[in-house]
């Protein structure tokens, strides 16, 4: 069964979440939290990317689906991208609103300012140091996901805010 995706109204995903533990990121704890993300975003027909507290656990972790890699680089041989205590080291000074929706607010889209360009630093799933730049729709999922662990919702940063029918959704964050 699909791993379930706690909703808005969860104190959880208004914490700020706690660092990774360096030595701790290869530890079987750790491990079984990225393995349960990962089923919880796999569960999603068009889930972009998800973040720990989007499945109760307050730790800076995100990871962005292959799919997005796929669709922004064309590289079909791309795997889910485990992003552990990531910063936001590089954002273009340009926002422009687009389009974005969440996992944990089913049912609604809005329009956000997103800097066209990020580039994030972080730990992957064996504790090797990483920089990635990224534009389009990865930029705007490294945005998405870092907002999450500070506790932020797209809701609150939209200037405009629709609901949708289910059949209307598409590429959730
Ligand atoms: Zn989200």
């Amino acid at each position: 069964m699909a791993k379930t995706i706690v909703q808005n109204g969860a104190e959880v995903l208004r914490e700020i979440a706690a660092e990774v533990p360096y030595e701790e990121i290869t530890s079987p704890k750790i491990q079984k939290v990225l393995s349960d993300m990962k089923e919880a975003l796999e569960g999603e027909r068009d889930g972009a990317a998800i973040a720990a507290p989007q499945i109760g656990v307050p730790l800076r972790i995100f990871i962005v689906s292959k799919r997005v890699l796929r669709k922004n680089e064309e590289d079909m041989e791309a795997k889910d991208m485990v992003c552990i205590n990531p910063v936001l080291s590089r954002l273009s000074r340009k926002k422009e609103p687009k389009d974005e929706g969440c996992l944990s607010v089913r049912g609604y889209y809005g329009h956000v300012p997103r800097a066209n360009r990020a580039t994030i630093e972080a730990y992957n799933e064996y504790g090797k140091r990483f920089t990635r730049g990224a534009s389009e729709l990865l930029a705007q999922a490294f945005q998405h996901e870092m907002d999450h662990l500070d506790g932020i919702l797209f809701i609150d940063k939209a200037t405009e805010v629709w609901e949708t029918k289910p059949e209307e959704e598409k590429a959730p964050e």
